[in-house]
């Protein structure tokens, strides 16, 4: 048998990977990034094909991770974790930093910037083998770990993440109104009910119509 939950129990950051679409800054969130090397540093990072920063990174031969912590705004997830920067620049009302020709975020407890060395294809994503060409510390606070991100924020995984896990266990509704599109719950104090129409989930902006019920 293969019980994917247990994958869970792996310990992962919670990060944003950037890099240049032509001379428009782009990136998405990823979870998949690992040193593998230490002289010369390399790091490796798992992207979706169906990422368009995927595609923007094979073109650039760049990228850039900007480590998340506890204290980053949470809405850096849902403006990277869930849209895309094939409609929007991502970066357009986030403070970022910028490297090596790259955009980093500001509000992180540091970055760091790779030129691609190599990398690997599978059925669904793309490793990217990269060389660090720049590296810095940025804010004090915890880096985010991927569990933080599921049991403290309440966080889901987009299907693109390689970490992504199907949920297969029907969940007794609790009356809590949760975010269909992130997995954000709702903890204000006014009914959600009563919550203005122009409401959009903090998390990933999306309109108060894609709340739902559970
Ligand atoms: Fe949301």
């Amino acid at each position: 048998m293969i019980n994917k939950n247990v994958f869970r129990n792996l310990s992962y950051g919670v990060y944003v990977i950037s890099t240049m679409d032509g001379d428009k800054p782009t990136g998405c969130v990823a979870n998949s990034v690992m040193q593998i090397t230490s002289a010369p540093a390399t790091f490796a990072v798992s992207m979706n094909h169906d990422n368009y920063t995927n595609a923007c990174i094979q073109k650039s031969g760049k990228f850039s991770v900007s480590i998340l912590t506890e204290q980053s705004d949470q809405g850096l997830i849902g403006i990277f974790g869930f849209q895309s920067g094939k409609d929007i620049n991502k970066f357009e009302n986030v403070e970022k930093l910028e490297k090596e020709g790259l955009s980093i975020v500001a509000d992180s407890c540091g970055y760091i910037v790779c030129k691609v060395i190599d990398k690997m294809e599978t059925n669904t994503h793309t490793v990217f083998l990269g060389e660090v060409i720049a590296a810095d510390a940025l804010k004090e606070g915890n880096p985010m770990t991927y569990a933080y991100y599921h049991n403290v924020v309440k966080g889901k995984s987009p299907k693109n993440a390689p970490t992504y896990v199907e949920e297969t266990v029907e969940v007794p509704k609790e009356g809590k109104w949760v975010c269909s599109v992130c997995g954000y719950e709702y903890k204000g104090e006014l009914p959600f009910e009563e919550v203005p129409e122009e409401f959009v989930c903090p998390l990933c902006k999306q309109p108060k119509s894609k709340f739902e019920l559970r």
